[in-house]
């Protein structure tokens, strides 16, 4: 892996700065160059992204585009529609007491901003929160994932050659950089990682008092509901948790099943299985394989965790893993732990929706939650009764495709969120703008006050 010398950190957020002041990130035009231009480095760089994603990950190309590549362009293309009208004064009402006058809100560029992005969507998690900040006019540094080096090194060479180089930069580089990245002064922090690294860079940003936002992980329940539609929901459930492997921060973590649909589901879940993947998934192209040795261990010893209904099979050498059920799991087990990051699935039988609820919300609050019901009460009932950053109903994963859904996380999953205007929000300061004309004048606020209080109290009604 390329790194950047700790030592040209300062000088390149000194740089950085140095081009914002100048203004030119703050024309509607520049915007929409820079805009433009990364659409149209995922579309001519499109097959070298889809093989560094390959190399790193062994990502299927369908996932690689839709999830990664197409998802990009499509963000950039809903910005670029709506920019003229977000980046419009909004104007809101103003009392009779401040007669003669007009109030909005206007949208201003932070400054410089750092986006560190995580390793399982390593292009489409640090260029997406890059639309936003280009949208709201700011210069960003990039700091990829050192964990997945193909796309890291691919995107260091491609941003520079595509965007405004003085504007975008990109810091390559693990532990070493990313700590010299955080003790300079941003105006923003996007932080995609786990929970554990994003409070290390919340505490970095207090020094400078930098907002950050925090997209983080956890273990996202998904719930089966006895009168459900099983075939659908084991294809939803299948598809979402198997995805790229099953490293994915939304993917389900855990299914807490009504104990009277556990055998069935179990059943449904492993013939899905069959039909994705093959009777051998290990050699099935439409997996893609585990980031490295560390992780590919880490799941593994999770078979030992319950009685394997599907799956627990694996292959060292190539870092795959079958998509692996697991029943008969213990709460406590590790398992149930940690989040799971992984092709390994626990499902635990619950006897009522009461117990289901109460095992989510005695946790920590998750990135997303699923649930399974035909009865719109039922599905109304979890989601008033749990929080967490997002939702969906007879589906998985879903929720991050809309792009006026904002995604983020709440309690532990992290704070703040994106996609779409979201992400322009996450990047502008709202500037309150009381504008008065200087015609009208009137007396009552000024000192002395002597009969005022009286004429104030019935404009205040
Ligand atoms: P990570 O926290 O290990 O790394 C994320 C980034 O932080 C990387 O760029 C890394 O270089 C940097 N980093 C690592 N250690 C650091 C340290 N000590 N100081 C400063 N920077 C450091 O996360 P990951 O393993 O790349 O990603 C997996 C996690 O990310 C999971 O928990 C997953 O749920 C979460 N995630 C969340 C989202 C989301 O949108 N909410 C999306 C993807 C992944």
């Amino acid at each position: 892996m390329s790194t950047t010398a700790t030592t040209d950190i300062s000088q390149q957020v000194s740089s950085l700065r140095a081009a914002f002041d100048t203004g030119r990130t703050r024309p509607l035009a520049w915007r929409r160059t820079q805009l433009r231009a990364l659409a149209e480095l995922c579309r001519r760089e499109e097959a070298r992204l889809l093989d560094a994603l390959r190399a790193d990950l062994g990502k299927p190309e369908f996932e690689a585009y839709t999830a990664e590549v197409g998802f990009l362009v499509g963000e950039v293309q809903h910005t670029l529609k709506h920019l003229r009208r977000w980046t419009r004064p909004e104007k809101v009402s103003t009392p009779l007491l401040n007669f003669k006058g007009r109030s909005a809100v206007h949208r201003e560029p932070l400054g410089v901003v750092l986006i560190i992005g995580p390793w399982n969507y390593p292009i489409q998690l640090l260029l997406a929160p890059l639309v936003g900040a280009l949208a709201a006019g700011n210069c960003a540094l990039l700091k990829p994932s050192e964990v997945t080096p193909t796309c890291s090194a691919l995107i260091a060479e491609l941003v520079p050659n595509y965007l405004d180089a003085d504007c975008v930069a990109v810091v390559e580089g693990g532990v070493p950089e990313t700590t010299e990245l955080l003790a300079q002064r941003f105006d923003s922090v996007f932080f995609t990682g786990s929970t554990r690294v994003g409070r290390i860079v919340y505490e970095a940003a207090a020094k400078h008092l930098t907002p950050v936002t925090l997209e983080l992980g956890g273990k996202s329940p998904c719930i089966v509901d006895r009168d459900v539609d099983l075939e659908v929901a084991a294809r939803r459930i299948v598809w979402g948790k198997f995805f790229n492997a099953g490293q994915t921060c939304v993917a389900p973590d855990y299914v807490l099943v009504d104990r009277v649909q556990e055998e069935a589901l179990l059943d449904a879940m492993s013939r899905t299985i069959e039909a994705f993947y093959g009777s051998d998934p290990l050699e099935s192209p439409d997996l893609a394989r585990i980031v490295n040795e560390r992780h590919f261990e880490r799941l593994v010893a999770f078979f030992a965790d319950g009685d394997v209904v599907v799956g627990g099979r694996s292959d060292r050498e190539s870092l795959r893993i079958a998509p692996t059920i697991l029943r008969g799991v213990s709460p406590d087990a590790p398992v149930m732990g940690e989040e799971i990051f992984g092709p390994v699935l626990p499902v635990l039988p619950v006897d009522s929706m009461r117990e289901a609820i109460d095992f989510v919300r005695a946790r920590p609050k998750p990135l997303a939650l699923y649930v399974f019901a035909r009865d719109r009460a039922v599905a109304d009932r979890v989601l008033s009764e749990t929080s967490s950053g997002g939702a969906c109903v007879n589906d998985t994963v879903s929720h991050l495709v809309p792009p006026d859904l904002p995604f983020g996380g709440v309690g532990a999953s992290g704070f703040g969120a994106y996609h779409g205007r979201a992400t322009f929000e996450t990047f502008s300061h709202r500037k309150s703008v009381f504008d008065r004309s200087t015609r009208v004048d009137l007396r009552l606020r000024y000192p002395p006050y002597e009969g005022a209080l009286k004429w104030v109290k019935k404009l205040l009604g």
